[in-house]
């Protein structure tokens, strides 16, 4: 069984269909506080099976806190994410079975640097699901081979470019054939000729039909590739729509001199 068993492919034309799927993923009325200080008011967003959907709104707005909230790595204080079918706040909730289920991948790639490629991602295998070694091996170069990196399973970490390490831990999170996929600034980290490489992977899952919500500053990915994008600032969603919308002449006011400031 390949890790790429569970993509199922995506025909073109799809995103138009998908609309009306009962949402994979649906925020409704998140709030988070801080003590005091209340960073997320009532979001609401859905992600539908196979969408790729961009949260994107200036440091601070709430942007890593609401996906954050979304696995549970942050307790939302009220409101509601159902998630394929299940309440994530609920209290008895298996947050390590959602975790399974709803990938996270951050700036920071966290490999292990006494690890090969490979080795980084069977350790998640062994660990997370119990695979075998013989098992986990197999899953594991059909991930690398996903993120064009099975021709670098016995590298370590210092020997692959900031690029290719966010790539392995892409790997490493596909092999847990997760539902869905969080990422947090992927590509904030790297330098920009490496960025190229992972906006590229990321695609490809998106053809794959992986379910996404990608929080990132590249502006013309999310133009080209994205479904959806979410606009957040000040912990609200100011305005949400396809990119035509949120990059077009008529997006709100504070909508439009964001984006243009990004540009
Ligand atoms: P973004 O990812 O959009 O930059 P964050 O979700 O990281 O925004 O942060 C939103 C707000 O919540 C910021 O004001 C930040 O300082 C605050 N914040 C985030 N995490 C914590 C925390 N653990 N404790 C207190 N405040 C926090
Ligand atoms: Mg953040």
């Amino acid at each position: 069984q390949s890790a790429a068993s569970f993509l199922p492919s995506r025909a073109p034309g799809a995103a138009a269909e998908i609309q009306s799927v009962e949402p994979l993923l649906r925020i409704r009325d998140v709030s988070k506080k801080f003590g005091s200080l209340e960073v997320l008011k009532s979001i609401n967003v859905d992600v539908s099976p196979g969408e790729l959907v961009f949260l994107i709104g200036p440091s601070g707005s709430g942007k890593s806190t609401l996906l954050r909230c979304c696995n549970r790595l942050e307790e939302a204080t009220s409101g509601s994410i159902r998630f394929d079918g299940s309440e994530v706040l609920d209290p008895k909730l298996d947050v390590n079975a959602l975790r399974r289920r709803i990938g996270m991948v951050f700036q920071s790639f966290n490999l292990y640097p006494h690890m090969t490629a490979l080795s980084n991602v069977t350790l998640a295998l062994r660990k997370v699901l119990g695979k075998s070694g013989p098992e986990s091996k197999t899953i594991a170069m059909a991930a690398l081979e996903r993120v064009g990196l099975a021709h670098k399973a016995s590298a370590y970490p210092a020997e692959l470019s900031g690029g290719q390490q966010q790539r392995v831990a892409i790997a490493r999170g596909l092999a847990l054939e997760p539902k869905m996929m969080l990422f947090d600034e992927p590509t904030s980290a790297l330098d920009p000729e490496l960025v190229g490489s992972v906006l590229a992977t990321m695609r490809s899952m998106r053809e794959a039909g992986m379910t996404m919500l990608v929080v990132s500053h590249e502006m013309r990915f999310a133009r080209e590739a994205a479904d959806r994008v979410v606009f957040m600032e000040g912990g609200v969603v100011v305005e949400q729509g396809p990119p035509a919308q949120i990059f077009g002449p008529d997006a709100q006011p504070r909508t439009r001199a964001f984006v243009s400031n990004e540009d």
